[in-house]
């Protein structure tokens, strides 16, 4: 059977909804169940109470009717028979709902009132013959409620037979049960619109703490010193906590600008000494004609460790800039179809073993952008597509989308896994340590390309599938026209 799809919908929408591990759904919950137990006690406590006194009440009108039978009778016998005096008393006291019956020891009925004597009552008298007492007692007897009580009828302290008082109370009984009915159902009621009333209430008290949880989620390292948290309304626990929490995001803040320029001022204070070596060790492997092979290629690893060094230290120091906000960009309108001509030259002169493609627009595309940086991150792109695919050719193509102009820049190698996809751009992030450090890379370079990207305005995306290659997608505001 096919699962309706609006019920399918409301089902998620009800689990998202409701997450039971929550603290509103949490709260809503004890309360509710606690006002469902305080309610149905409350309810099932008046309802018992008004149950036993509506059949105290009949009881003892079924006592006081038999304590005046015995003396009626006695009253009658001293104008009359014996016989005659109970056929009156039973004839002045009995109704439609008392019904009043006089046995022989025998069994044998010696007088009954009207109702009985009309018949159909036969279940009622073998029951008050057998279980009736003097203490009347309540019976199920063929869909009707009896209160019943029996015992010995003396007339001058002689027992005549056995006299029985039995008293209808089936209309009670019924109209209690409405009553029950009537008190349940609005109980129902009464639980459904005060578990509503809680769940509202909660949610209303729970709001400052989603709203401090979604002004947490939104800051980023480099608004720490930037943004305070602030709840208008909220209670005085939660003015606490947002302020022990400014308190720590002021602390993480000093520390994280510790941090960012202790890199800066490492970064800064390496990269000439390093620089300086770099130079020295070039120029004797320049000149070094007298150095042996062993020395030669100590040199060079030398040589191109320290690169590495200086670039990466370059790379620190240009995240270093732009996470203190000292990046500035200068942006300038680039006919995109030009300026990739242009770095697309650049970078087969770089690669010149590899084939690299530009597929050009027939339509002109320009972005806003800086002209320097924007050559920077597709240089950047351009290099990795050649350190980490080897198969021909890398194809950069340009487009436009909407109000967007597109670079793309393809490859043909082995792909990055989905979970690496956002990783990538992460700061120190390889995919593969030991053949990236073979590549020469420091892991930083998509994250200067992210960051300068964002900072002209722009998105930096990948697509890519295992065995079939990557593409990094470069969008920048585009100019109308
Ligand atoms: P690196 O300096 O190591 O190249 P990047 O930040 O440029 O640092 O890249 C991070 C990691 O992403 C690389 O180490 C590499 O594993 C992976 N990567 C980047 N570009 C590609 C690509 N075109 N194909 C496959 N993997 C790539």
């Amino acid at each position: 059977m096919q699962f309706p799809q609006w019920l399918h919908k409301v089902v998620s929408n009800l689990g998202r909804r409701f997450d039971p591990h929550s603290l509103q759904f949490q709260l809503t919950f004890g309360i509710a169940a606690m006002s469902v137990l305080g309610i149905s006690s409350v309810t099932f406590g008046v309802a018992w109470k008004l149950d036993d006194l509506i059949i105290s009440s009949h009881k003892k009108q079924v006592e006081h009717l038999a304590a005046r039978f015995s003396e009626s009778v006695e009253i009658y016998s001293e104008m009359m028979s014996v016989e005659e005096a109970i056929e009156r008393a039973i004839a002045y006291l009995a109704t439609e709902e008392n019904a009043i019956w006089v046995a022989h020891p025998d069994g044998e009925i010696a007088a009954q009132s009207k109702s009985l004597a009309r018949g159909g009552h036969d279940r009622l008298l073998l029951v008050a013959d057998r279980r009736a007492t003097p203490i009347p007692k309540v019976f199920h007897i063929q869909d009707n409620y009896w209160t019943i009580c029996g015992g010995n009828l003396q007339v001058s302290g002689r027992v005549v037979g056995k006299m029985n008082i039995a008293r209808n109370i089936t209309v009670d009984r019924q109209m209690f049960r409405k009553l029950l009915w009537t008190l349940s159902s609005v109980s129902i009621v009464a639980i459904g619109v005060i578990t509503i009333a809680i769940a509202f209430y909660i949610k209303r008290a729970l709001h400052p703490l989603q709203k401090m949880s979604q002004l947490t989620a939104s800051f980023s390292a480099e608004q720490l010193g930037k943004e305070q948290i602030y709840l208008d309304s909220a209670p005085s626990e939660l003015h606490r906590l947002e302020s022990a929490f400014n308190q720590m995001l002021e602390g993480f803040h000093e520390s994280w600008e510790h941090q960012r320029q202790f890199v800066s001022d490492v970064s800064h204070e390496l990269r000439t000494p390093l620089t300086i070596v770099s130079g020295y060790l070039q120029s004797m492997l320049r000149r070094g004609s007298n150095l042996s092979d062993p020395q030669k290629e100590a040199l060079t690893i030398a040589s191109s460790e320290a690169d590495r060094t200086v670039q990466l230290l370059e790379d620190l120091l240009e995240l270093a800039r732009a996470d203190s906000g000292h990046l500035h960009l200068r942006k300038e309108p680039i006919l995109l179809n030009d300026f990739v001509t242009e770095v697309v030259e650049m970078a087969k002169q770089y690669h010149g073993d590899r084939k690299i493609e530009f597929e050009n627009s027939s339509q002109f595309i320009e972005v806003c952008a800086d002209f320097n940086r924007l050559k920077q991150v597709l240089l950047n792109l351009i290099e990795n597509a050649v350190k980490y695919s080897e198969s021909d050719p890398i194809t950069v193509t340009i487009a436009r989308e909407k109000e967007r102009g597109i670079i793309h820049v393809r490859d043909r190698g082995p792909g990055i896994p989905l979970a690496q996809q956002t990783r990538i751009f992460e700061r120190f992030y390889r995919l593969d340590e030991a053949r990236a450090r073979t590549t020469g890379g420091t892991g930083l370079g998509l994250s200067i390309v992210k960051t300068l990207v964002e900072g002209m305005g722009g998105t930096v995306s990948l697509r890519s599938k295992l065995g079939e290659g990557s593409t990094f997608i470069v969008s920048l505001r585009a100019i109308a026209g």
